[in-house]
């Protein structure tokens, strides 16, 4: 969870929460079988406005005793929070409707006892949950509600049977909200009906790890999450105003998502749903899940760019990166079986530790936050931790294994007893081992690597994945080689005199004081409510209404007698405000005191402080004599991969980009075809990247956005194209015309990738398609053949505006294309429908004319060319260079987390290209075929190695080959004719003669 400011006089520290789910290692859930039983749990939400919510639990159950739990041990909280005091009103019934007497556990108050009478097979538990109460060690767990916003947490709403992991336990759970009322979750919907929704069935371990954000005014934004699983925004509010996020707010949002996949390489959830609300009444949470996160921000938090700092600018990125670190990979201590066993919590200084640093580090990667912004909100964090001087008699872990005794607790000597330091200074010890990273191996490793190794690892099915401290110093120890468990151990296992701050130095800082307020301060200087923090001066920190909040052991306000309880009220013969405190602290260097009026109880007195030091602030500047490490680690993953230099050489020196990739996932929910984008499966499908000029980086940037989205079944391959256009028009209703001459948007397709035998499609506003098919590209002869059709081809367009009415403007035309598998067959040399992880070549071109308006209608301007925006850049203008399309990978999950497989043979067919181009040009001038790779001039930076290459003159022109030696056993040829055909076999060594192997279609 995310840590939270907890003592609202203030703000100048925070309390904390964060989440998981329950799950060990033997639980992982490859094996779950279902084993246990199916609960069928109703939710009635309709008193939700109120304040309760009413469920019904049916328990399969054996006569005898039986014993339910209420959840008690709350993921993310990291303590026994299941809030069983907020448990309104609790029956058991049997089956036939008679009440079964229960009792509670005198010792375990989370569990009852009921006893099950012969012959009933069943009982229904009645449970009455009162909601909104404060609780500020578990916020985020809570089910809350007022008339508009609502928030379900289902573990405060049932009760499970002893005896069962909870992996094993089914859930089939329903809900019903209020009227008119929408919702958000990461659980899936199976139907609804009259007003009850029910969800897909799930492990019960799932079903509380997936909450639930409803209201009336609810709005679910997709995100751009390039080659990664979707992700969503969903934000609830009582003020629509507070959903109008802007293109440039949600642009960020996408970048989160975007850098942690660069950051881990892999993700863990199918989909993931950020879930947010913004409302004043339910105020700040924060809540990490796998598959989703629960964040709550005050209304206008998300649409002001001035609200959208410190704690609510790390609260999306630090509950995200959770789906990692302490959701997928788990402390081994904290993956128990069910809701109620104790969690083992030492490790938390990885857990909340590495997913704050992480978090912090995406927060400025995406732009949240900018470098300046971070350096200060560093600054704070070490000094406000180097106050804490508890870190003499406890360590680091133990503040983690004495987690959930500190959460929330009080601020009276919170120094001297500790925080939850396991976030901020476990965020410093990491902050630390990413510079030592980066130190000793001259920049080229750091902890991203760490995090792709530790965090992403490999593809599986399990949910969570449990770690010890010698995994971790393992593969720190595979970067660097130093004696990570000493250095670790040193800054966690032991109390500590001062808060170790070599890591300021080797970040390429250091520490310095100054008389300016720092800024997080200063942007409260005219709010007397708020209060200051004289800790690196006084040794003292005051609330807004001169509350004593903080005394520094040993600082001069201690030494001086202050106490909490105390209160200020009156500051160099004045009264007490915040301007007058600072002014005394300025003051001092001349009259070398301060002297300040406290009430305590019902007594006054005076204390003076002899001080004389002014105005005193902790700050961390640059040192010029280092490199500034905290710029290299904040740079976005995107800028590293410009600058940094080339170990590779490009696939093509002509374009600066390889062909793009996308996982097309298989889809089990139909897809009406109406030109309509927005059938439920279709939210599954992650939407390429915006398309581009066809000459790619080289050409203008697209005056109106482009993307698609792909889909499969058994029947079709689906395309949804979404064309943003202030003016559709189309003239064509002549199908097989010559569509381009309108504005359209084109469909290529060569399924084995020989550069032969592809299809194309095109098609206008007016829904008029054009579908041909290529024996060879136009470069080599073509021809195309016109009277090929798709026999079973869906097509369909909708406008979102007018058609052919150039009295409005219009917002986009979509289109959504069915295409039969069996059409794609005959020239397909492929298996249709695909294997899963099969690779086709597709690429997109949509055309657009510029366009004037007389006599009512639009017209071309004449003598100008078209633009053509694609998805895979072509480098030329000519879309019939399948050598540069993108690859379009299939997978039998839907929308499971599968990773985009970069084609092994890339630089190889770039290679083979390059020959097929050179020979063009050689036998453009010289009208004859070099019989020599010299004569062709060929890039040496392109060269492969380990490669063979070799040119021999044919009957019909030439045949240029690629051969590499794989293993004893095979070597692989890839080849090249005169028509750019490409060729591709493997073969044993032994086989001396190429033409005695059988070809096979390029993979
Ligand atoms: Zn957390």
């Amino acid at each position: 969870m995310a840590f939270r400011h907890s003592r609202a006089a203030t703000r100048l520290f925070a309390g904390y929460l964060l989440l998981l789910v329950l799950q060990s290692a033997a639980w992982c859930r490859a094996a779950h079988a279902g084993s246990g039983p199916t609960l069928k749990i109703e939710v009635d939400a309709r008193d939700l406005p109120r304040r309760l919510l009413h469920s019904r639990i049916q328990i399969p159950c054996q006569s005898g005793k039986l014993k339910l739990w209420y959840p008690k041990w709350v993921p993310g909280t990291h303590g026994p929070y299941g809030p069983v005091q907020n448990v309104g009103g609790l029956r058991i019934q049997s089956s036939d409707g008679k009440p079964l007497k229960w009792q509670r556990d005198e010792l375990e108050l989370f569990r009852i006892e009921c006893d099950v009478p012969d012959g009933v097979r069943e009982v229904t538990v009645l449970l009455d949950t009162i909601c909104n109460e404060s609780a500020d060690h578990a916020a985020g767990y809570l089910s809350f509600g007022n008339n508009l916003v609502g928030i379900i947490n289902w573990g405060t709403c049932v009760m499970y049977p002893e005896g069962f992991p909870c992996d094993d336990i089914e859930a089939n759970a329903s809900l019903r909200l209020p009227a008119k009322w929408q919702l958000a979750t990461a659980l899936k919907t199976e139907n609804t009906k009259n007003g009850l929704t029910t969800f897909k069935t799930v492990a019960l371990t799932d079903l509380v790890d997936c909450p639930l954000i409803a209201g009336l005014h609810l709005r679910t934004i997709s995100l751009e999450t390039g080659s990664y699983p979707p992700a969503w925004l969903d934000v609830v509010s009582e003020s629509p105003t507070a959903l109008e996020l802007s293109p440039k707010v949600i642009d960020i949002y996408s970048r989160v998502v975007r850098e942690a996949g660069k950051l881990t390489g892999i993700c863990h959830y199918p989909d993931y749903h950020f879930l947010v609300t913004c409302s004043d009444d339910l105020g700040y949470l924060g809540l990490e899940h796998l598959t989703s996160s629960l964040n709550g921000v005050r209304e206008r938090d998300l649409i002001e760019d001035a609200r959208r700092k410190g704690w609510v600018a790390n609260l999306l990125p630090h509950e995200y990166i959770h789906s990692w670190c302490g959701k997928y990979r788990r402390p081994a201590g904290m993956c128990t079986p069910d809701l109620h066993t104790p969690m083992k919590t030492r490790l938390l200084w990885v857990y909340e530790g590495l997913a704050e640093y992480l978090g912090e580090v995406l927060m400025v990667r995406s732009g949240l936050l900018d470098l300046t912004e971070f350096r200060e909100r560093l600054g704070s964090t070490i000094r406000s931790l180097s106050h804490h001087e508890g870190r003499r008699w406890r360590s680091l872990e133990d503040t983690g294994t004495a987690s959930y005794v500190l959460r929330a607790g009080s601020p009276n000597w919170s120094g001297l007893r500790r925080d939850q330091d396991y976030y901020f200074e476990g965020m410093l010890v990491w902050l630390e081992a990413d510079a030592i990273i980066r130190e000793r191996t001259n920049g080229k490793k750091s902890l991203d690597d760490f995090c792709r190794k530790f965090l992403g690892g490999n593809l599986t099915t399990a949910k969570v994945s449990p770690y010890e401290l010698p995994e971790i110093v393992k593969d720190l120890q595979e970067l660097t080689e130093i004696d990570w468990e000493s250095f670790l151990l040193k800054r966690v296992a032991q109390p500590l005199d001062e808060l170790p701050l070599e890591v300021v130095s080797r970040c390429g800082y250091k520490i310095q004081y100054s008389d300016r307020l720092p800024s997080e301060q200063m942007s409260r200087q005219n709010r007397d409510a708020e209060g200051v923090s004289a800790l690196d001066s006084i040794g003292l920190s005051f609330g807004g209404d001169g509350a004593v909040i903080e005394i520094m052991r040993g600082g001069i306000g201690d030494r001086a007698g202050f106490a909490h309880g105390m209160k200020v009220i009156g500051v160099n013969t004045k009264t007490f405000s915040r301007q007058r405190l600072l002014d005394a602290l300025a003051q001092s260097v001349k009259r070398h005191q301060i002297e300040f009026l406290v009430i305590e109880g019902e007594d006054f007195r005076a204390l003076v402080l002899e001080y004389s030091g002014g105005p005193r602030y902790l700050e961390i500047v640059r040192d010029p004599t280092k490199p500034d490490l905290l710029a290299e680690i904040l740079k976005p993953a995107a800028d590293r991969t410009k600058s940094a230099p080339a170990t590779k050489p490009e696939p093509n020196s002509s374009l600066n980009s390889p062909p793009k990739g996308y996982v097309c996932y298989k889809t089990a929910l139909p897809i009406q075809i109406d030109g309509r984008l927005d059938d439920e499966a279709w939210g599954r499908a992650p939407w390429t990247d915006p398309f581009v000029d066809i000459l790619g980086a080289a050409g203008p940037a697209p005056r109106f956005q482009t993307r698609a989205r792909m889909l499969w079944d058994d029947t079709y391959l689906y395309v949804g194209a979404l064309l943003e256009e202030p003016h559709v028009w189309a003239t064509l209703t002549q199908h097989d015309s010559v569509i381009f001459k309108d504005n359209d948007f084109e469909i290529f397709i060569d399924p084995d990738g020989d550069n032969h035998e592809y299809y194309e499609i095109e098609i206008n506003a007016l829904n008029t398609e054009w579908d041909l098919f290529l024996k060879k590209p136009y470069r080599d002869g073509g021809p195309a053949i016109n009277e090929w059709e798709i026999p079973g081809l869906k097509t369909a367009v909708h406008v979102s505006g007018t058609l052919n009415d150039p009295s409005d403007s219009d917002t986009a035309w979509s289109i959504e294309f069915a295409i039969p598998w069996k059409s794609l067959a005959e020239h397909a040399h492929r298996h249709t429908p695909p294997n899963d992880g099969d690779q086709w070549r597709i690429n997109f071109s949509r055309v657009e004319w510029r366009h004037a308006i007389s006599g009512g209608k639009y017209h071309k301007i004449l003598n100008t060319p078209e633009d053509n925006w694609v998805w895979s850049p072509q480098g030329k203008v000519d879309m019939h260079r399948p050598e540069r399309w993108g690859y379009l990978q299939f997978s039998m999950a839907e929308s499971a987390p599968v990773a985009y497989r970069v084609d092994p043979a890339a630089l190889t067919r770039d290679r083979i290209m390059q020959i097929y181009y050179s020979q063009k040009a050689f036998f453009e001038q010289n009208k004859k075929w070099a019989t020599s790779l010299a004569d062709l001039k060929l890039s040496a930076a392109q060269a492969l190695p380990a490669h063979t290459t070799s040119l021999r003159l044919t009957p019909e022109g030439y045949e240029a080959a690629i051969t590499s030696v794989n293993s004893s056993t095979s070597i692989e040829i890839w080849t090249i004719h005169q028509d750019s055909r490409i060729g591709h076999r493997i073969q044993s060594p032994q086989a001396n003669s190429p033409d005695s192997t059988s070809q096979s279609a390029p993979k």
